[in-house]
């Protein structure tokens, strides 16, 4: 999975400023200021931007530093590509910057103002967050959990899978959904199961986690047993298809970046 793909990272805050070697990430909606080099995603160090634009530290990765730019900017030889092309290219630590710098620069698009007394929000000079110039209060990045879950027929020795209905996304996935107020993962996996599938789980076991910024999630996979009848009454509205599919026939291959496909590898090679 792609966060494992660093072998090192430093998310502890530094407030020390950008210096002319520190690679930068721009985002222009959901687009990265980039090039792409024989399918690797080469990000500006700070020195290549057309201006010295105000930016704020990100992390530390493989002893490498990379920045939030909090302006839209410019650089020679570089040029805005969608994140899902950045999907795609050779997984490395770039990508994983690409994809945790894209959650940290909507944090700072959709936290402009205070939502308590509507005052300007400025960031914090010693850690992550953003201080209300007002009341003081302050606003941290917001990670909506998520569980992803593989649903198992060992009788038939198949997983369910799943397509969504109106995302850019069109591959196979798994039953995923947002863990509600209230609830605890294996209660969202049971819900989410029988919301998408009309399926009844037993026996969830706790599989892995990944941090997903495309989407500013935290996911957390399951797999679990169907219950009783295997018919599926998918949910129409979320799911174009959702099907039964044989271990041998499962399309997954080692060395994903998602969870989804790290999962649907590990049924395919039976470590579940
Ligand atoms: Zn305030």
């Amino acid at each position: 999975m792609f966060q494992e793909i660093p072998k090192s990272v430093d998310i502890e805050y530094d407030p020390m400023p950008a210096k002319d070697t520190d690679s930068v990430l721009c985002f222009d909606g959901r687009s990265v200021l980039v090039r792409i080099d024989e399918n690797k995603a080469v990000l500006p160090k700070y020195s290549e931007l057309d201006k010295k634009a105000e930016t704020v530290f990100m992390f530390k990765a493989d002893g490498k530093r990379f920045f939030l730019c909090l302006e839209k900017t410019s650089a020679q030889g570089f040029d805005f590509e969608p994140l899902n092309t950045i999907r795609y290219v050779e997984a490395d630590t770039e990508q994983y910057a690409i994809v945790t710098g894209y959650h940290y620069d909507c944090f700072h698009k959709e936290n402009k103002f205070c939502g308590k007394c509507g005052a300007k929000l400025e960031h914090a000079a010693e850690k992550r967050c953003m201080v209300c110039s007002g009341c003081g209060g302050e606003v941290y990045p917001k990670i909506a959990p998520a569980v992803i879950l593989g649903i198992i027929d060992e009788e038939n020795d198949s997983i369910l899978l799943t397509q969504y209905a109106d995302r850019e996304y069109k591959k196979f996935a798994l039953v995923a959904g947002f863990i509600e107020m209230g609830e605890s993962a294996e209660m969202t996996a049971k819900r989410e199961a029988m919301e998408e599938t009309g399926l009844e789980i037993t026996d969830i076991e706790y599989f892995d986690t990944q941090p997903w910024g495309f989407a500013q999630n935290f996911l957390v996979g399951y797999f679990a047993k169907v219950k009783g009848s295997r018919e599926i009454k998918m949910d129409t509205q979320e799911l174009a298809k959702a099907l039964w599919v044989k271990r041998e026939d499962v399309p997954a291959q080692l060395g994903g970046i998602s969870l989804t496909s790290e999962m649907m590898w590990a049924f395919k090679s039976s470590q579940r």
